[in-house]
């Protein structure tokens, strides 16, 4: 049940640079198959409930007001060690430190509009997965 998938999503800055399909590409070379995905637009209340778990945090304010600035693309992705994995393809949250290769390093413009988002682990996968998708949209 565990280990083989992961959520992610294509933040506002990935989309407008028109990286959807470069960072699909890099998502599909690496191994990961698509199980379900979705182009929309996030409210901040959305946004807020998504990242509830920052909610202390001092950027949470600006995250949410971000995530919520224009459309993303949000997919359920299926790999052997889909977590880890998609972790060590996107590289660190701050695209400084991502190392040469890795999505946000190519793609990422800032710590907080860094291109995509990544699961940090199974069970998160799965809530995660199950904010956005139900059933009958996972192929
Ligand atoms: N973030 C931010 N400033 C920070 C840390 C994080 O704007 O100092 C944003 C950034 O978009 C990040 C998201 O909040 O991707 C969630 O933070 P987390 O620590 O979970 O990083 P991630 O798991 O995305 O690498
Ligand atoms: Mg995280």
């Amino acid at each position: 049940m565990t280990g083989n998938i992961t959520f992610t999503m294509i933040k506002p800055d990935g989309v407008e640079a028109n990286n959807i399909g470069p960072i699909l590409a890099m998502i599909n070379k690496a191994g990961f198959k698509i199980l379900a995905m979705k182009y929309m637009r996030l409210t901040q209340e959305q946004a807020g409930s998504f990242y509830a778990v920052h909610k202390e945090r001092p950027f949470y304010g600006e995250l949410t007001g971000y995530m919520s600035s224009g459309p993303i693309v949000a997919a359920i992705l299926t790999k052997d060690n889909a977590v880890t994995d998609y972790r060590k393809l996107i590289g660190a949250t701050d695209p400084t430190k991502a190392d040469e290769g890795t999505i946000r390093k190519l793609f990422a413009k800032s710590i907080a509009a860094n291109a995509v988002h990544g699961s940090d682990s199974d069970e998160n996968a799965i809530i995660e997965s199950n904010f956005f998708f139900s059933q009958l949209e996972r192929f």
